[in-house]
């Protein structure tokens, strides 16, 4: 089996709810998204580089220079006002490495790649990985 990586990442503000820690007032990452599929290839390339890294990048665009908010996290009247002045992106899950590596594995499964893990890294020391 052979297994082929490419990377993208984005920059975006965001907090977490239900901590106690400096994590839980807004902040901002460079997170950097690396997305492994697995495969036996046939005539010698498993994936095209060029197609699977602009998939990754697409899928990062979509939050960079965002502020990124857990659905439901926000009273309304603040939303409201945010979403006024501010490129906000809603996800329905709390916005830690871990979930946006599941988020990120999912979404690259959806686009038909046989994924075996993605690493998200909030900092360039601390990472979470997902894989089945
Ligand atoms: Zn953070």
């Amino acid at each position: 089996m052979h297994i082929i990586s490419s990377e993208a990442s984005f920059d975006a503000a965001h907090f977490l709810t239900n901590y106690n820690g400096k994590c839980k007032n807004i902040h901002g990452h460079r997170w950097r998204v690396v997305a492994e599929i697995k495969g036996e290839c046939d005539n010698g390339m498993l994936v095209d580089f060029g197609i699977l890294k602009n998939d990754i990048k697409a899928l990062c665009d979509y939050f960079d220079h965002t502020f990124i908010v857990e659905e439901g996290s926000l009273k309304k009247e603040l939303f409201d006002m945010l979403k006024e002045e501010f490129v906000l992106r809603v996800v329905n899950f709390r916005t830690t490495a871990e979930n946006f590596s599941k988020y990120f594995f999912d979404e690259l499964k959806k686009k038909g790649y046989d994924v075996y893990s993605v690493s998200v890294y909030e900092t360039p020391n601390n990472k979470a990985e997902y894989r089945i």
